[in-house]
């Protein structure tokens, strides 16, 4: 789009969650610093270990036109567990982030992860190939974890152990008492009053992170619900310039969601600078798989990708699920339907009975000419990727 583009960050390397969250034997760093080396080969000039402090003075003095947020959510978030003094709690983004830097976190031998979703399975798998012994203590079942079922299933084979239903009531130097829960009526679990001693060197606390928003303070107009930035459709905050997004908005939080996010506001960010209206927010309704003809489609059997074995994964940071080599990745690329996007199959084009549909060239797609279509709908039932709808015409 031709902007001169700078990346602030007070990181010592560019990447956030992606460098200092997700572990390496899930996201090997080789492959994102190629990421970012491509970035940087744009023309991005990245500045690094360059905390933002106060937006609205670093705005003026770098005399930028545009800004947008992308400072995640990195604050561990805490919740009350009765402690000794002695106690060695940590929390999951700072035994991770830790992993990034020269000397390994001081876990220990036994190491209690308080937590179900995937930052306390991450933690408890990264525990176990330091050569502790952790264990991941839940209060809600297996079933009610937020962490993705086979990434539990993966720390399971690896040796992670597993407590279910169960909560931190203390922890003490060298163990912790556990409370075992049960389910209400409604689901909920409620604590039994039945308790267990657990030897643990230390506790991880993996409940979740917040945005730290201090360096937001002084800008007027940017609206903060939960926690979050609000954001309109183009991303923009309330004060006029100032985009966001990632985990610091409101939504999903994982890496597709914030690179969606990016482009999204580099377009509208282009547009509020160039004068022009933001681009509409795209409001397509999903393809399901109802409108799809899949008998069009040859059998194609997913790829399977490569697994470590078991004894690498214990006890080394590589890769476990590997990638695909270029030939796999072409063959999973073709057995993409394509749900909801015209691929040029030509199918609508030969069973139109009227002549209606105009090829407009290689790449370029059709258009109906309403002038010809009776609107019998075979177009739209022949479709195989049910990119055609049908619009009652208002009369
Ligand atoms: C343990 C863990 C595992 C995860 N696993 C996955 C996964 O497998 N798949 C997936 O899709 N997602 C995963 N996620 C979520 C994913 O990492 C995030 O959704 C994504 O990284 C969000 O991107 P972001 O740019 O919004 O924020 P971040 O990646 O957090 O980046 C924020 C950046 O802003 C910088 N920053 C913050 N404050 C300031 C400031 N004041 N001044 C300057 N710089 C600042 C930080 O240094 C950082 O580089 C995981 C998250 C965690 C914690
Ligand atoms: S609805 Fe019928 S007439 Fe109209 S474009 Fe489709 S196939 Fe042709
Ligand atoms: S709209 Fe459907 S049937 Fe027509 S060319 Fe595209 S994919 Fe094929």
């Amino acid at each position: 789009m031709g902007h001169e583009v700078c990346v602030r960050d007070g990181a010592k390397a560019a990447g956030g969650m992606m460098r200092y969250g997700i572990p390496k034997y899930r996201l090997p760093r080789e492959v994102l610093d190629k990421e970012i080396a491509r970035i940087a080969e744009l023309g991005v000039k990245f500045e690094l270990s360059r905390e933002v402090t106060d937006l609205a003075a670093e705005m003026k003095e770098g005399g930028f036109d545009a800004v947008f947020l992308g400072v995640g959510a990195s604050l561990a978030r805490r919740a009350y567990i009765p402690a000794g003094d002695a106690a060695h709690v940590l929390d999951a983004v700072t035994v991770l982030r830790s992993m990034e830097g020269e000397e390994q976190p001081l876990l220990g031998r036994r190491v209690v992860v308080y937590g179900g979703g995937n930052t306390a399975i991450d933690v408890a798998r990264t525990a176990k190939r330091l050569g502790a012994e952790p264990l991941v203590v839940y209060r809600r079942t297996r079933e009610r974890a937020p962490a993705h079922q086979f990434e539990i299933e993966e720390a399971i084979e690896e040796g992670v152990h597993m407590k279910w239903l169960s909560t931190i009531a203390h922890a003490d130097e060298g163990e912790i008492r556990i409370e075992k829960m049960k389910l209400d009526e409604s689901g909920r679990p409620v604590p039994t009053g039945e308790f267990e001693t657990v030897s643990a060197d230390s506790v991880v606390l993996a409940l979740g992170q917040e945005t730290n928003l201090k360096f937001l303070e002084g800008i007027d107009d940017l609206q903060m619900e939960n926690g979050s930035a609000v954001v309109d459709g183009s991303m923009m905050t309330g004060c006029p310039g100032i985009f966001a997004g990632g985990d610091m908005v409101p939504g999903e939080r994982n890496v597709t969601v914030a690179i969606g996010h990016g482009k999204r506001a580099a377009r509208s960010i282009d547009a509020w600078l160039a004068g022009r209206p933001m681009p509409a927010a795209e409001e397509r309704q999903p393809a399901t798989f109802g409108c799809l003809n899949t008998w069009y489609y040859a059998d194609a059997p997913k790829s399977v990708r490569p697994q470590l074995d078991l004894v690498r994964r214990q006890t080394t940071f590589d890769e476990v699920v590997q990638g695909l080599t270029e030939q796999t990745a072409l063959f999973e690329a073709r057995r993409c339907m394509s749900c909801g996007n015209c691929f040029e199959c030509d199918n609508c084009y030969g069973v139109c009975p009227d002549n209606a549909i105009i090829k407009l060239g290689p790449g370029k797609k059709f258009r109906i000419n309403y002038e010809y279509c009776k609107g019998c709908g075979i177009c739209a039932n022949e479709c195989p990727c049910g990119a055609i709808d049908m619009v009652p015409e208002s009369i």
